[in-house]
C-alpha cells in the first residue's frame, strides 16, 4: 500500500523514520511524498517536552478522524486506511495510548520499529490496536536499513538509549539503556553508504562520546587501531576516516566529559572529521548543574570548550540550554548568560523547562512563571544573535570548503551548503554543480546564522 511518515523530534527520530521507510519499501509498499496520497500514515513521536508529545498525538488524532470519515478530509485526502504511532511518546504512554487515540491501529515504541512491516501486515489482516513496547535493553533490528533515494548526507545511529539520567529528562525512560552498536557494523554501514555516493555521515547518539563504554564496541578480533587509539569513539573516527569516497564525518550530541585528549587528537589527525561539536550545557549555574545531575561544573565545561578552540580557534561549538528549571533564580539565569558569552557559542537552542512525568525534577514545583521563561528565552536568543554575528564577522574574507546542498530555499539562483563548522554558506554557482560536490567559497558577508560568499575555486 502507499505510505507516508510524519516525523517529530530529534535527528534520531528522523533516522528511525528513514529506516522504517526503507523496511516498508523492501516489503513492497510504496512511499509517497504527499500525505494525502497515502493509505498508511505513521506518525513518529517525540515526548522530550509536553508540547512535542501533544503535537504528535494531535496529528495522529486528526488522521484517525479522517480514516473514520470524521473531521477534515484534507488531513488525508480520504485515502488513509491504517494509522500507526511510533517513537518516544508510545513508550511513555504505554497502553494509555489507546485511551488518547481509540482508533489507532498500531503503536510501537523506540527500538522496535523493525517490526513495523509485520504490524502493517497484521493490520491488513484485520487486527487493530496492536501495542509493542520495547525492553530497556532491547537490541533493535533494521538499524542499518537505508532506502533507495539516499542523498549525499546520511545519519547513522551508533549509540542507542541513555544512562545519564539528568533530572529533567525523559529520554532514558523512553529510549532505554545505553547500547553501542558493534564498530564493525557501523563501519560496514558507512562503507556501504559511501559506495552509494554518500559524502557526509552524521553519527547519532544521546551521548556519542560514551560510545563503547557500557558495552564493548570493538571486539577482540577487530583489527588493531593503526594510530594506537585506545578510546572506542576516537578509534571509530579513525576507521571511518579511512573509508574511500566519504568526505565528512559529523556526530551529535556530546557531553564535556568525553572531550578527552584522544578526541582532540582525532580532530587534529583526521581531515574528514568536521570541526564542530554540539555540546549541550543546559545551564551556567553550578548549583543548577548539580541539581540537574549533569556531572560537570561551569569551569569544567568551559575547559572542554577551551581545549577544542586551543587547537583550532574557528572550531564551532553549539549548545542546548534550558531556561526556567525549578528554582532557577535571576542570578542562576545570569550565570547561564555569562557562560554563553564566555563559551562564545556559534549557535544555541534554548528550551523552556517542561516537567516530564516520572523524572526527578517533576517532583519539584515548576515555579518559574511561563512569562518569565519566555523572557529568559528571548534574552538568550537576542544575545546569541549578537554573538553569532560577531563570531561570523571574523570569517569574512576567509575561504570555507562547503559541500553543495542545492538551491537555497529563499533564492533559487543561489545555492547553499555547510562548512566544516556546520555554518550555512550561501553562494552563486559559476556553472553546473552536483549536489554533494565540494566548493571553496570566499566569504563576503556575515549574518548571525549564515555566511554569504563567492566561489573561489571548485
Ligand atoms: N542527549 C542530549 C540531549 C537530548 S534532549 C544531551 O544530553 O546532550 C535535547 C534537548 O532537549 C536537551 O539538550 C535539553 O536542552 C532539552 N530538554 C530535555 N528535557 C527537557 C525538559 N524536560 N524541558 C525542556 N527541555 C528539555
Ligand atoms: Fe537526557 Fe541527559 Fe541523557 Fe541527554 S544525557 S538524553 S539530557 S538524560
Amino acid at each position: 500500500m502507499t505510505f507516508h511518515l510524519h516525523t517529530y523530534g530529534c535527528q534520531m527520530n528522523v533516522r528511525d523514520s528513514e529506516a522504517v521507510e526503507a523496511l516498508l519499501s523492501a516489503a513492497g509498499h510504496v512511499r509517497v511524498e504527499n500525505e494525502a496520497d497515502a493509505e498508511l500514515v505513521i506518525v513518529n513521536s517525540c515526548t522530550v517536552r509536553d508540547m512535542a508529545e501533544r503535537k504528535a498525538v494531535g496529528k495522529c488524532g486528526n488522521l484517525i478522524a479522517a480514516k473514520e470519515g470524521r473531521g477534515r478530509q484534507s488531513e488525508s485526502g480520504g485515502r488513509v486506511k491504517v494509522v500507526g504511532l511510533m517513537g518516544c511518546a508510545v513508550k511513555r504512554l504505554g497502553a494509555d495510548v489507546f485511551k488518547a487515540l481509540p482508533g489507532l491501529d498500531f503503536a510501537v515504541g523506540p527500538r522496535r520499529f523493525g517490526m513495523i512491516p509485520r504490524l502493517v501486515a497484521r493490520c491488513l489482516a484485520g487486527e487493530t490496536r496492536i501495542l509493542e513496547l520495547p525492553d530497556d535493553d532491547e537490541v533493535p533490528t533494521g538499524m542499518d536499513a537505508h532506502g533507495g533515494g539516499v542523498s549525499f548526507q546520511s545519519y547513522v545511529t551508533i549509540l542507542l538509549g541513555c544512562d545519564n539520567r539528568c533530572s529533567y529528562c525523559i529520554v532514558p525512560d523512553v529510549r532505554g539503556h545505553e547500547y553501542s552498536r558493534p564498530a564493525r557494523e557501523v563501519v560496514a554501514e558507512v562503507r556501504a553508504l559511501a559506495a552509494r555516493g554518500v559524502k557526509e555521515v552524521c553519527l547519532l547518539g544521546q551521548s556519542v562520546l560514551r560510545y563503547g563504554m557500557r558495552n564493548k564496541a570493538w571486539l577482540p578480533d577487530d583489527p588493531p587501531s593503526p594510530g594506537g587509539y585506545k578510546e572506542a569513539f576516537p578509534r571509530l573516527l579513525e576507521a571511518l576516516n579511512a573509508i574511500d569516497g566519504l568526505a565528512r564525518i559529523r556526530f551529535t550530541s556530546a557531553h564535556p566529559k568525553g572531550c578527552t585528549d584522544e578526541l582532540v587528537r582525532a580532530y587534529a589527525e583526521f581531515p574528514k572529521v568536521c570541526r564542530h561539536l554540539h555540546l549541550p550545557v543546559q545551564s551556567g549555574s553550578d548549583r543548577v548543574l548539580k541539581e540537574m545531575g549533569r556531572h560537570y561544573t561551569r569551569a569544567e565545561y568551559l575547559a572542554a570548550v577551551a581545549k577544542l578552540r586551543a587547537f583550532d580557534p574557528e572550531f564551532a561549538v553549539t549548545t542546548d540550554v534550558i531556561v526556567g528549571y525549578p528554582g532557577e533564580t535571576e542570578s542562576d539565569f545570569e550565570a547561564t548568560r555569562s557562560l554563553m558569552e564566555e563559551a562564545g557559542f556559534d549557535n544555541a537552542f534554548v528550551f523552556k523547562y517542561s516537567p516530564r512525568p516520572g523524572t526527578r525534577s517533576a517532583a519539584l514545583p515548576d515555579d518559574v512563571p511561563t512569562a518569565e521563561k519566555e523572557r529568559r528565552d528571548q534574552v538568550l536568543l537576542a544575545d546569541q544573535q549578537l554573538r553569532g554575528q560577531a563570531r561570523n564577522d571574523r570569517l569574512v574574507g576567509t575561504v570555507r570548503e562547503v559541500l553543495a546542498e542545492g538551491p537555497s530555499l529563499r533564492n533559487a539562483v543561489r545555492w547553499s551548503g555547510r562548512d566544516s563548522g556546520n555554518r550555512i554558506v550561501v553562494f552563486e554557482p559559476k556553472g553546473p554543480l552536483a549536489v554533494g560536490a565540494p566548493v571553496n567559497v570566499r566569504i563576503r558577508e556575515a549574518h548571525p546564522q549564515i555566511l554569504i560568499g563567492e566561489i573561489a575555486s571548485s
